[in-house]
């Protein structure tokens, strides 16, 4: 049961998410991360770093965005490996 990204995180990409995971287990997209579901190791770490709150447990994701939980572990695999913070982004 891994944490996922979600909805919120669309456009922000502050990305202290990132730096904090011990596990590196997050993936880059286009303007969004995704946390590899299988890499995750559930250590809560991220979550109070996201200043938008885009971070839930599997288990806590809100009905809206449940399909966020398919997404992550769809899209993770194919993104590129993000480990250090970046500027956000201008828009
Ligand atoms: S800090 Fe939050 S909004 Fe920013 S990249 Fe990480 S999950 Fe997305
Ligand atoms: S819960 Fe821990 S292991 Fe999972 S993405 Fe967040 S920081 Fe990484």
């Amino acid at each position: 049961m891994p944490h996922v990204v979600c909805q919120p995180c669309f456009g922000c990409k502050y990305t202290d998410c990132v730096v904090v995971c011990p596990v590196e287990c997050f993936y880059e997209s286009d303007k969004i991360v995704f946390i590899h579901p299988e890499e995750c190791i559930d250590c809560e770490a991220c979550v109070p770093e996201c200043p938008v709150e885009a971070i839930f447990h599997e288990d806590s994701v809100p009905d809206e965005w449940k399909d966020f939980i398919r997404l992550n572990a769809e899209m993770a695999p194919q993104g590129e490996p993000i480990t250090e913070k970046k500027p956000p982004l201008a828009d």
